[in-house]
């Protein structure tokens, strides 16, 4: 079957969807808010079960010439030295940093392969149903449609998800810095905090195309307040609360020079219960938020493009709930567990940090634990696609 699509937004899901429902033979046009289609943001983590829909879209080759395989994600307590964060991926499959304009390159490819339509300077303002279809209206006043579907990958400010997400108390600041001379290994993602009020972090992120310079993704977790403030903190001395947390950080500040060159990242928390409604579906952030503690929002994003492609290959009154039982669980069991441990990396909590470091940091060295945690990371504790009826 063969539907007339409009996918809002240009993002990873956007793009995803755009690639694998165009692939699918359906008639697909993509609009995105932005004059030019671009990411936002510095790098990310894309987990085994992400990249494998990257390989069904034909886009897997690329980000692994691209990006850095990650082996494992490490943390220690600053004052003690602890090890608190102790993840290794399976050696066949890691996980893979990658910064946002080279996944973005890579997918944007994918789909003008494709063909696909992309109307942008296009802010769409809602969708309302006309009949069976829907429209897309956008807020300069043009009017698009009809179309069987409107998939909204519109992200975390979507227009047409109802989701009301809770704002996080802490986000956090993110670079992105050639990667300095340094013994650091660029095979981790390596973390250092105090209590869940300081958090560092440096992740290989790999190379841009067409230049070999690898990269890293540095970030900083900050309160509320500070990341309102952030625009007029001395740089000399967030540097040195940095180092003084983090010594062995100091090689990848030297570049940031300016306080845009972090940019300031707010996290929210929510799931809609029943991401669609007749003609109308949502994918990514704009179905379920969370903060990138567990470095799943990408991956999420990915699974529900292919769940949704999955689904559309059926009957058009049975494809939406079919994409939302396919992905139920999934959502449900990550978003849990990205409640759960948020507030032991990034609050003012004193007690859950005592618990991270003093009790589930020695059970992460169990044997059974440890093969738990690395399918947590990995995207795999739960099966991505559960509950797949045959179309
Ligand atoms: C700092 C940070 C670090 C992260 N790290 C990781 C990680 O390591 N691993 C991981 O898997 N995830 C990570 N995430 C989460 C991940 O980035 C998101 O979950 C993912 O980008 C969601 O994809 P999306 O397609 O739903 O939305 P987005 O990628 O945000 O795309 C939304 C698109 O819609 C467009 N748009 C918005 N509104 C409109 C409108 N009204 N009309 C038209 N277009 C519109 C936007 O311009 C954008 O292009 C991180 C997030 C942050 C903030």
């Amino acid at each position: 079957m063969r539907y007339k699509i409009a996918i809002v937004g240009a993002g990873i899901g956007g793009l995803a969807s755009a690639a694998l429902l165009a692939g699918d033979g359906h008639d697909v046009t993509l609009f995105e808010r932005f004059e030019q289609a671009r990411p936002v943001g510095s790098g990310l983590v894309i987990q085994p079960v992400g990249l494998a829909v990257l390989d069904l879209i034909g886009a897997g080759g690329v980000v692994r010439a691209l990006s850095s395989p990650i082996a494992r994600m490490s943390g220690h307590e600053a004052a003690s030295g602890r090890p608190v964060l102790n993840v290794s991926y399976p050696q066949d499959a890691p996980g893979r940093g990658i910064h946002r304009a080279a996944l973005f390159g890579v997918l944007w490819d994918q789909v003008a392969t494709r063909g696909v339509p992309v109307v942008t300077s296009a802010r769409v303002a809602s969708a309302p149903q006309a009949g069976g279809s829907r429209r897309l209206l956008l807020t300069d006043g043009r009017d698009f449609g009809p179309f069987d579907l409107v998939v909204d990958a519109s992200g975390a400010g979507s227009a047409l998800s109802p989701l009301r997400a809770r704002a996080l108390g802490y986000g956090a600041i993110w670079g992105t810095v050639p990667w300095p001379i340094t013994d650091f290994p660029r095979t981790e993602l390596r973390q250092r905090y105090r209590a869940a009020r300081h958090m560092a972090g440096v992740l290989p992120i790999g190379r841009l195309p067409g230049d070999p310079q690898p990269r890293a993704a540095i970030f900083w977790s900050m309160p509320l307040a500070g990341l309102d403030a952030w625009g007029t903190t001395p740089l000399e001395a967030w540097r040195d609360t940095v180092t003084g947390l983090w010594p062995q950080m100091a090689p990848f500040l030297t570049s940031i020079r300016r306080n845009d060159q972090m940019v300031t990242a707010r996290y929210s928390h929510g799931t809609l219960r029943r991401p669609w409604s007749p003609g109308l579906v949502h994918i990514g952030d704009a179905a379920h938020r969370a903060s990138p503690q567990l470095g799943q929002g990408a991956n999420m994003a990915l699974l529900d493009a292919l769940a949704l492609a999955h689904a559309l290959r059926g009957p058009l009154d049975d494809a939406l709930a079919d994409y939302a039982a396919m992905r139920r669980w999934h959502v449900r069991v990550y978003q849990g567990m990205s409640a759960v441990f948020t507030p032991m990396y990034q609050s003012e909590s004193r007690s859950l940090p005592v618990l991270r470091d003093r009790i589930l940091a020695p059970l992460s060295t169990m044997p059974v634990v440890r093969s738990v945690l690395t399918r947590i990371v990995a995207g795999t504790m739960i099966p991505p696609l559960a509950g797949v009826r045959a179309p």
